[in-house]
């Protein structure tokens, strides 16, 4: 399907732009701090056949933390929620997503929900494969099924930055090992870990996904269902209350759709509507979403009248 630009939606771009110089983008990942700070790009996929976009759309970004639902959906159809739930709770943590505070303070040292980094690398370390290479082979072929585009892969460059850098990560992988939690190798989760949040695609790629999730799990083009719906289900679940953050709760009330965010800058909003969106915006805010593609959401949910609450 076609892509269109679409001028009532590039003059919303042009207005959420401004909020740009009030962000920063990520630098605690070297590689993230390269991206141009002032870009903003939006596309809102239908699962009618109408597709619209606004801004530097072809513009590529890594998921970073938006992997994690995908990752969190893979490994709850392959193990079901008994298994996974066992190893990570169902909370939000009102803590920032790096934050290591809780394992320490809630017994027993169980991450408090799979969209903050303790979370998330423990579902990681759960994913299917006899190796790293063949674990993320596993999760790229998953998500080339729910973008439909073949094409999808890694970026080498944020992942071995990531990697090199990623200490605090490593550190709750270890404290989680002590109280057996985590089970992996620890460096062999890392390697997956951050090739998982360095997988790349566009705005498009994003907001086709998230119609999957729309659709509760049903692809718009291809008719698969990619993901069970009642997987969709919890996935959306944690995206209203965990997906931005321990800003989910202001969101939840200015914007109202389940969204889950990424310090790249990259948003994927879900509506009821049967319909995905995908931004990007490399400016955060300071409880790291895309300080711009928040703003967007924000006037989209005014006008267009999207919360689902
Ligand atoms: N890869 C990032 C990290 O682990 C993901 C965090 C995020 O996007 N909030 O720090």
């Amino acid at each position: 399907m076609v892509c269109r630009h679409n001028r009532e939606l590039e003059a919303l771009v042009q207005e959420a732009k401004k909020m740009t110089e009030k962000g920063k983008v990520a630098d605690y990942i070297p590689a993230l701090a390269e991206s141009e700070k002032n870009s903003l790009s939006v596309t809102i996929y239908h699962a009618e056949n109408t597709c619209l976009s606004a801004g530097d759309d072809d513009q590529t970004f890594t998921l970073q933390s938006i992997s994690k639902v995908l990752s969190l959906a893979l490994v709850l159809m392959d193990y079901g929620k008994e298994k996974v739930f066992s190893y990570v709770g169902q909370e939000p943590t009102g803590d920032p997503f790096n934050s290591i505070i809780k394992l320490e303070t809630v017994n027993p040292s169980k991450p408090l929900n799979p969209m903050i980094n303790a979370g998330a690398l423990v579902v990681t370390s759960l994913m299917k494969g006899q190796s790293a290479k063949e674990s993320l082979d596993y999760l790229l072929g998953f998500i080339r099924r729910l973008a439909n585009n073949p094409e999808i892969t890694y970026c080498k460059h944020v992942a071995e930055s990531e990697f090199r850098s990623s200490m605090i990560n490593r550190a709750m992988c270890y404290y989680m090992k002590q109280y057996d939690i985590f089970e992996g190798d620890v460096e062999e989760v890392m390697d997956l870990y951050t090739k998982q949040c360095a997988i790349e695609m566009n705005s498009l790629d994003l907001a086709k996904i998230g119609c999957v999730f729309a659709l509760d799990g049903k692809h718009p083009e291809t008719g698969e269902q990619v993901i069970s719906k009642d997987v969709a289900r919890i996935c959306k679940t944690f995206m209203v209350t965990c997906g931005m953050y321990n800003a989910s709760g202001e969101f939840a009330i200015k914007v109202g759709i389940p969204a889950k965010s990424g310090v790249s800058g990259g948003v994927m909003g879900i509506s009821p509507y049967n319909f995905g969106i995908g931004i990007f915006g490399p400016a955060l805010d300071e409880k790291g979403n895309s300080i711009a593609g928040v703003k967007l959401l924000e006037i989209m949910s005014e006008i267009y009248r999207l919360s689902i609450f």
